[in-house]
């Protein structure tokens, strides 16, 4: 109990945060990956006007409610700044209403409201908006749970503030004595208990001339309450007296009691607006400064301050989920609403991830990075989700979604643990993925369907109507692993976890020596014929054999071995660049926005916009051709990350996509992140400075780095030659030195001897 008040005060007095020299923020755009639509992701995300891991994010609302396309570059009238709690437009949102601000006659609908606007500021802080036609101008600056608005006009003419409370239920009650809205958003996409609600609260600083309230249908009421299935309020000011009209707005997941608590917390009754837009960038600036990044200088002055504008933007979406949905009572002690059983708990609760991407370079960055956190995400995103509901979620948004496959958690709660990041319940959280093992779960993504197939052969055959079961015998076979070094460190018996060790070897069991691919097999034993390594889906999951041959992160020495030697193994890597970008997309009916996204980066079959294959570059090194990884990798950092709204090339996923780019622009990426090791890449900047939260610095140094210098002369560690393709997080953390000396040629013989090869369990075991 005691943690959690001194936790909570260290978090809201905002002294903790010490004075940063420099100002990050100024290099983050919020807008990058916005420029998306159903047919084809440039990222897929919307500007999160949030602080790191807040409860709520802000966003600006162009899209129609319940379209999770919230946000469009390309869309013009904006409806309105909308409390979200979107991880992704493919899973959607829940417990959203917006705010939207308007002059003259009273019109509250999304398409009658509709308006013209330009951007003025759009900072993860501070939100700025200028309505044209009605010349006005709406601001917000968040908190963890809330956030203040303003609104300010040249124009003295009556200003009306519409609050939509969303459909699928909602209710309002003006309380005029009290200058506030009291309202209830029920709206989810699934994965929540019947209570589920989103009590909210908007605190006007000073009274307002009328109001009212309002129906989907556009009816307009003299009524201080309703409620229905899509309802809303408006207010209306005569005038704008002192400058502006100021509003707090807050809300809670358990009751609006709740949210007054982190209303007035968070944001004090006569704090202002620029206080809360401080603090909110100083909370930002307090994070982003852990790393400091000094870009090679290049005659073209765009390409270095791009690099930071795409370092400092990753940086920020890397730190945007999970989110965390437990709140502070009064007396600061953490609760939650269960989305999982309804009811209201202690402790901590994380949502709003799909694990089957995060797995891969979110948590290994947060392993490095955010080691103190750790524990109470793991306790609130594992252990009470496992709890609460009897299983680890796979893909939660609030509560289980039936999204994707795998069984990852056991990788992200494995290398937590092996980190040394142990501040959760290691017992339970090892039971549930027990459990996972030898159970199928209520929905698809939870357990392991096809487990009983898997646990007897070895693998899941593709005809007893298991889908996508080469991609789940492969993600398992890794699972498995984390399990297998999770209960050794544990101490457990001999013969609970050699079995793990043994499935480890399984995705031998799904490879085709006679065309060097990973194929679905039958029953009885039968390579599936008329096999096409192009044909995305069936076996394989939102991917082709192309991408899942590679799906063995714990041995790529054992997958060298199947394909006859290192040789193969290059050459078949290299094919996957120079194989034109085919598909066979039968499996869905329709070419999936993956498909289009491959072939739109012409890098043949490789697809960076998914997450299967994102590991793959840094492959070479195990064959000894560590330079190719070098070139491939500067080739993605330089042509397929973007500053601007069309800046990644495929879906940005809860920040896996952008933690591959904090991770690579660094020099070394996490491959398999239950071993510890990050392979080592090509160094995008000329300098870099970890401040580790131990106190420790890690020092990346790249010499003669620049646009053309992609590969690696030389490199030392602590002042020593370094020939290995690989760094090891336990000597990381102690802190470092590296420096790089690049080339612009490949130095054939750096990274190329048998000492140089990184772990596989094939070698070591
Ligand atoms: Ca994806």
């Amino acid at each position: 109990m005691k943690r959690f008040v001194v936790f909570f005060l260290i978090f809201f007095n905002g002294l903790f945060f010490a004075q940063s020299e420099k100002d990050f923020t100024k290099y983050v755009n919020p807008l990058i990956g916005s420029d998306s639509s159903h047919e084809l992701s440039k990222g897929n995300t919307y500007p999160a006007i949030a602080l790191p891991w807040g409860m709520n994010f802000w966003t600006p609302q162009t899209g129609k409610m319940g379209d999770g396309w919230i946000y469009t570059h390309k869309n013009s009238g904006l409806v309105g700044i909308r409390q979200t709690h979107q991880p992704s437009p493919w899973i959607n949102d829940y417990g959203a209403f917006s705010v939207m601000a308007t002059t003259g006659t009273l019109k509250v609908l999304e398409k009658q409201r509709k308006a013209n606007y330009h951007n003025q500021i759009v900072k993860p802080h501070h939100y700025k908006v200028k309505l044209v036609d009605s010349d006005i101008d709406l601001e917000v600056s968040p908190t963890r749970s809330s956030a203040h608005f303003k609104l300010s006009s040249p124009a003295q003419k009556k200003i009306n503030i519409i609050i939509d409370a969303f459909f699928k239920g909602s209710s309002i009650e003006i309380k005029t004595e009290k200058n506030t809205i009291y309202g209830v958003s029920k709206n989810n996409s699934g994965g929540v208990p019947e209570n589920f609600s989103n009590y909210f609260i908007i605190e006007f600083k000073t009274p307002f001339n009328s109001y009212g309230t309002w129906d989907g249908s556009g009816k307009l009421f003299q009524k201080y309450k309703l409620n229905g299935d899509h309802v809303g309020a408006h207010v209306s000011y005569d005038s704008i007296t002192d400058g502006a009209i100021e509003f707090r707005v807050s809300s809670s997941f358990i009751s609006h009691e709740q949210a007054l608590i982190n209303l007035n917390r968070e944001i004090p009754a006569d704090q202002s607006f620029e206080a809360t837009k401080a603090n909110a960038k100083k909370i930002w600036n307090n994070e982003l400064s852990k790393i400091k990044i000094t870009p090679v200088v290049e005659t073209e002055k765009k390409y270095s301050y791009d690099n930071m504008v795409k370092f400092y933007s990753c940086f920020y979406r890397t730190i945007l989920f999970p989110r965390p949905l437990h709140e502070y009572d009064i007396e600061g002690k953490q609760i939650h609403y269960s989305p999982y059983n309804g009811e209201i708990l202690n402790g901590p609760l994380y949502t709003d991830n799909g694990f089957w991407d995060t797995f891969r370079a979110v948590f290994p960055f947060y392993n490095l990075l955010y080691p103190e956190k750790m524990g109470e995400i793991i306790q609130g995103i594992m252990v009470n989700p496992y709890k609460e509901s009897g299983w680890l979620p796979e893909w939660s948004s609030p509560g289980h979604r039936d999204c994707m496959i795998g069984s990852n958690s056991a990788s992200i709660i494995a290398e937590a643990y092996l980190k040394g990041n142990r501040d959760f319940d290691v017992e339970t959280a090892y039971q549930a993925i027990l459990k996972n093992t030898i159970n199928e779960g209520p929905l698809g993504s939870v357990g392991r369907k096809g487990f009983k197939a898997y646990n007897a052969l070895g693998y899941i055959p593709f005809d007893i109507k298991v889908n996508e079961s080469v991609a789940r015998t492969l993600e398992y076979t890794y699972n498995d692993y984390c399990i297998y070094k999770l209960g050794e460190k544990l101490n457990k018996p001999a013969d609970e976890i050699n079995i793990f060790k043994e499935r480890s070897y399984n995705f031998k069991n799904v490879f085709d020596p006679s065309v060097n691919f990973m194929r679905g097999k039958s029953e009885k034993g039968d390579f599936e014929s008329k096999f096409r390594p192009d044909k995305w889906g069936g076996v394989f999951t939102e991917g082709s054999s192309w991408h899942y041959t590679w799906s063995v992160l714990h041995d790529i020495q054992g997958l060298i071995d199947l394909m006859g030697g290192k040789e193969n193994f290059i050459a078949k890597m290299d094919s996957i660049f120079t194989t034109p970008p085919t598909s066979d997309f039968s499996y869905y009916g329709f070419k999936i926005h993956e498909i289009l996204e491959m072939e739109l980066i012409e890098m043949g079959q490789y697809a960076h916009g998914n997450q299967p294959i994102q590991h793959v570059l840094y492959l070479y090194n195990y064959a000894l051709q560590p330079w190719k990884t070098q070139e491939k990798v500067r080739y993605v950092l330089d042509n397929l990350y973007g500053s601007q709204e069309d800046g990644y090339c495929g879906d940005e996923d809860n920040g896996q996509t952008s933690a591959w780019f904090l991770f690579s622009s660094m020099g070394f990426y996490p491959v398999a992140p239950v071993t510890g090791q990050y392979l080592i890449g090509s160094p995008l900047f000329e300098k870099v400075e970890i401040s580790l939260t131990n106190g420790q610095n890690v020092t990346i140094n790249n010499h003669n780095n620049n646009k053309e210098s992609v590969y690696i002369d030389k490199l030392s560690v602590d002042g020593k030659p370094y020939n290995k393709n690989w760094f090891d997080h336990d000597k990381i953390i102690k802190g470092m030195e590296i420096d790089f000396h690049m080339s612009n040629n490949p130095n054939y013989n750096w990274g190329s001897t048998e000492e140089s090869i990184p772990y596989s369990m094939s070698e070591k075991n």
